[in-house]
């Protein structure tokens, strides 16, 4: 089958004619078409052609254990052919989520109580949502529905999660957001404090900034505020020290839940297991995706702490049966496949790999970059890293965003090998590599990039744009 679709000439006309993709530039993929991929082997990737990239972004941020690994594909058949799906409406139950919801609990960053499961990241942050409106309608204070996100936070797309995500270009066009939700500051150094602002006076800035909103807003109507421990496609924003500590004061004052949106730093991406432990976040609800399964075959997540479980339960009396869940949630297969990645993870020591060779990935890039002159800033932490550029260093000043920078340094990567990826809201290249990746690879890498970044620079040269 495999081989078949390989030696099909033309996937590239079938593509134009008939696939609506996914976040494209749609008239520019009429005119050029798709980029096929085929076969992937540890970090690296086959297109239908036989060229072959270094994947610098695992996916979208998720194939943490790098492609074609066995012990998955066997689980896979063998649950396959056990038992494809059942669901777990009305009581009923599989083994392998079971196990699975187990294992969550057990290595879970802070105590928590219950898994509820889905198949994206977007649709475990709608179930989020829900369960923070029923908790607060089951403890008698239904007037707590506002969600508060951060300008540049990811969360996914859906009509819910898409109004949490704070893009303005994810909501024109769709009429979002939502009149439910609100955006906050990001603790983004480069653009929202001055040269030489203290981290303690930088988090006590962005704490007052949610603070004052909260007020604003009214506690009252405040359920939930969502927030990736570092904050991945808007930028790669590492919070300073005590930032969450301070977020987490202010939430207990007013009675507000946390959401950690684990989705990209679950699972090992930052060097420990969760984001929540390395940033020293305090949620209430844990939302996992992507690294769950290393995207091998879709699922997420939503761990629950026994606050909002306990109370959810008692108030069932008076809402009547908990009216939520998906066909597909709970799937065996997305759970049996969870299970053997995990013990891939655990097995093969990933987390700790992810660690040191984060550690050599930003020495890399520090080397690479740092005296680059479209180069802003490099930031990251972990085995996630990004690049932003700038048209002036001091004081920063940006491109205008009709140049796409960031987009056309990815391509110039592509050039050299080298899978890397525009976050445009940011001019920022970023890099979350397969923890598999060796450190000769992760040279390869970043010098891909950076011979991408000086190609891109002598076009803006001769285009006397620069
Ligand atoms: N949350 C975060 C932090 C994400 O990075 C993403 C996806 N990039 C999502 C949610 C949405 O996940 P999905 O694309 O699986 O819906």
């Amino acid at each position: 089958m495999h081989d078949l679709l390989r030696n099909t000439p033309d996937l590239e006309t079938l593509d134009k004619r008939y696939f609506f993709h996914p976040f494209t530039a749609l008239a520019d993929h009429e005119r050029n078409g798709p980029h096929v991929v085929v076969k992937g082997e540890g970090v690296w990737l086959e297109d239908n052609h036989g060229a072959r990239f270094i994947d610098g972004m695992a996916g979208l941020w998720c194939v943490n254990v790098g492609y074609g690994r066995e012990e998955i594909a066997d689980v896979l058949q063998h649950q396959a052919l056990t038992l494809p799906y059942f669901h777990s409406f009305s009581s009923w139950a599989t083994d392998t989520p079971i196990l699975l919801a187990e294992r969550l609990i057990e290595m879970a960053p802070v105590p928590m109580s219950k898994v509820f499961f889905g198949q994206s990241g977007s649709d475990a942050n709608d179930t989020q949502v829900k369960l923070v409106w029923y908790y607060n309608n089951a403890r008698g204070k239904p007037g707590k529905k506002k969600i508060i996100a951060r300008n540049r936070g990811y969360h996914g797309v859906t009509i819910v999660s898409g109004s949490l995500t704070g893009m303005p270009s994810l909501h024109s066009g769709f009429d979002l957001p939502l009149s439910f939700v609100r955006h906050t500051t990001a603790p983004y150094r480069l653009w929202e404090a001055e040269p030489g602002l203290s981290d303690e006076d930088f988090v006590a800035r962005l704490a007052g900034d949610l603070e004052n909103l909260i007020l604003a807003e009214g506690p009252e109507t405040v359920g939930a505020v969502i927030m990736e421990p570092v904050m991945g496609a808007g930028g790669v924003i590492v919070p300073p020290e005590g930032y969450y500590p301070a977020i987490r004061a202010v939430l207990d004052r007013h009675d507000v839940l946390l959401i950690a949106d684990e989705v990209i730093t679950g699972f090992g991406r930052l060097g420990t297991m969760f984001g929540t432990t390395a940033m020293a976040m305090q949620p209430d609800l844990v939302t996992l995706a992507k690294g769950i399964t290393s995207a091998y075959v879709p699922l997420s997540a939503c761990m629950v702490s026994e606050k909002v479980w306990r109370a959810i339960v008692d108030g069932q009396g008076a809402l009547g049966a908990f009216g939520h869940g998906y066909t597909y949630s709970a799937h065996p297969l997305a759970a049996a496949a969870a299970l053997a990645n995990l013990d891939i993870i655990e097995n093969d020591g990933l987390v700790e790999q992810a660690g040191a060779r984060g550690a050599f990935m930003h020495a890399r890039l520090q080397a690479a970059f740092a005296d680059h002159p479209l180069v802003g800033e490099i930031r990251g932490t972990g085995l996630v890293g990004a690049v932003e550029f700038v048209a002036r260093k001091s004081p920063a000043t940006r491109f205008e965003p009709a140049l796409k920078i960031a987009g056309r340094v990815v391509k110039a990567a592509l050039a050299q090998g080298v899978i890397t990826r525009a976050l445009p809201h940011a001019d920022t290249i970023s890099f979350s590599p397969p923890f598999v990746i060796s450190e000769d690879e992760i040279t390869q890498m970043v010098e891909g990039a950076r011979k991408a970044a000086d190609a891109v620079m002598d076009d803006l040269v001769r285009e006397k744009i620069w």
